[in-house]
């Protein structure tokens, strides 16, 4: 069991020694070039968003935002790492805001965890909802300008990398999703720390000329590379690589999702037994993946229609609300709450309570939600993948006054639905087996003696979660952003 997280399980595969991919990550610029394209993406998406046509299919802020960023943000995850972090260009501005106003507190202990960024993430989805922001291309401008006016005001205060690892929705999100990325930032030589005094990786690399002048920042989210395991709280900025004054950091192939029953002590972070915000945050990941593609399909609209009778309102906050706190508070209470009461009677367990063997049995849940928001937004990318194209030459002529990338070709959209079926159902399914194993393997870590015993309660749990994602992707989803114009 152990072996399984020793962090060797890929040997020999190191993204940062490979020719060409290897080179560019290293190269020092890399970051910052990744940020500019977005940077200049982002800007497209606010200039188009306030001052282009307000027809959610037409506009390049609602376009680019809610159908292609997001699903190219998963895509990215499974198939490599954290890289839209890496490319934030939140950091970028904020980074050069940095320059005229150097942070000089720390972010207040009390503060500190997961705990303000829940209710953040929450907060974005209810909104989502409420106000559907995929259909209002100037309230998807101003929420981005929003995103960069709070990065850069919390960062000029409060120092290191406060707005990613303790604010940022966005960040969050991808924190628990890249548990289920292939890449992972790990040192090469245990000897070669052992042997190291200055600890660049973490403290940053100063002049040699002025050592009160640091050259290169270390790691921004506090990870100490020697004792850093796994992907959370890791933005892959890579600067823990060019502060390394020994070259012992590489990018290495891993299994995915196992790091979930990992349960080594993890710097910056601690053992994620321990950290009942965290799988907090993994719930509300699991359940609002679940939540947020139900709230596409026709029978939420009947559901909230018999809430808003039974309650006798006609509020659209309030019946949202209770929605939010049946499906993101309720319902994970009840199922999780149950799961661990079973899995402690039939192991015989008193030396537990529920709560903590629901927290600790949470974070197995991770790789079915990632399947489900993969086939949600994937949904979104794969049927909509070549909106992008009419889209950018309409923003063309609306900036231009003449059609600079020709007439818009508005024919262009994506895949049939009904082909993307398939895929979704692969991606919930994949997912659901990922959840599976992690879930043994908490048990074999947890009860050693009855693991499979242990493991029946969740198994049954995520067969419901399972149906019910099923279901949800049998239901017609609504074309939120997308369809032909013109
Ligand atoms: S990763 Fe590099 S800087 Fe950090 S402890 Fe190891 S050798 Fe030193
Ligand atoms: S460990 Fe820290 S410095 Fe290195 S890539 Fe991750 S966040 Fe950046």
């Amino acid at each position: 069991m152990r072996m399984l997280f020793t962090g060797r399980e890929v040997a020999g595969v190191d993204v940062l020694r490979w020719p060409v991919v290897g080179g560019f990550l290293r190269w020092r610029h890399a970051r910052s070039t990744l940020q500019l394209g977005l940077l200049v993406a982002a800007t497209l998406v606010v200039l188009h968003g306030l001052l282009g046509p307000d027809i959610a299919p037409g506009n390049l802020a609602t376009v680019l935002t809610w159908v292609h960023y997001r699903g190219l943000l998963v895509v990215a995850l499974l198939a490599a790492g954290n890289f839209f972090c890496a490319g934030c260009p939140f950091v970028l501005v904020r980074d050069w805001g940095r320059r005229l106003h150097a942070p000089a507190r720390l972010w207040p202990k009390r503060l500190r965890g997961k705990w303000l960024a829940l209710v953040l993430f929450a907060a974005v989805l209810f909104a989502y909802e409420l106000f559907d922001l995929w259909a209002l291309p100037r309230a998807t401008a101003y929420l981005v300008l929003a995103y960069f006016g709070a990065a850069l005001a919390v960062d000029s205060i409060f120092k290191g990398a406060t707005f990613c690892k303790h604010l940022c929705p966005i960040g969050q999100f991808n924190f628990v999703a890249s548990t289920m990325s292939p890449l992972e930032l790990r040192i090469r030589e245990p000897a070669t720390c052992q042997a190291c005094r200055t600890s660049d990786c973490i403290s940053g690399r100063r002049s040699v000329e002025a050592p009160q002048v640091i050259r290169q920042r270390g790691c921004e989210l506090g990870l100490y590379l020697p004792a850093k395991v796994g992907n959370i709280d890791c933005t892959f900025c890579l600067d823990c690589v060019q502060a390394c004054p020994h070259d012992n950091i590489g990018l290495t192939v891993r299994a995915p999702g196992l790091e979930l029953a990992d349960p080594r002590r993890r710097s910056g972070i601690g053992r994620l037994g321990d950290r009942p915000d965290l799988a907090l945050l993994a719930i509300l990941f699991v359940f609002g993946a679940l939540l947020n593609a139900f709230s596409m399909v026709g029978p939420v609209h009947h559901l909230e229609h018999w809430l808003s009778g039974a309650l006798g309102t006609s509020s659209e906050a309030l019946v949202l609300g209770c929605l939010f706190v049946g499906g993101l508070a309720v319902a994970p209470l009840v199922l999780l709450g149950l799961a661990a009461v079973l899995t402690r009677v039939l192991t015989e367990d008193r030396r537990d309570s529920t709560g903590r063997v629901a927290l600790r049995y949470a974070y197995g849940l991770v790789p079915f939600g990632f399947g489900m928001w993969l086939a949600h937004y994937g949904f979104h990318l794969l049927t909509g993948a070549f909106t992008i194209v009419p889209v950018t030459q309409s923003a063309a002529i609306d900036f231009a006054g003449w059609p600079a990338l020709g007439e818009p070709l508005w024919r262009w959209a994506g895949m049939r639905p009904g082909a993307v079926f398939p895929i979704q159902l692969g991606c919930v399914l994949l997912g659901t087996v990922g959840s599976l194993t992690v879930l043994h393997l908490v048990s074999l870590r947890d009860y050693p003696n009855r693991p499979a015993r242990a493991t029946i309660p969740w198994a049954v749990v995520l067969v419901l979660l399972a149906a019910a994602a099923i279901w949800v992707l049998f239901q017609p989803m609504e074309m939120r952003g997308m369809g032909l114009i013109g």
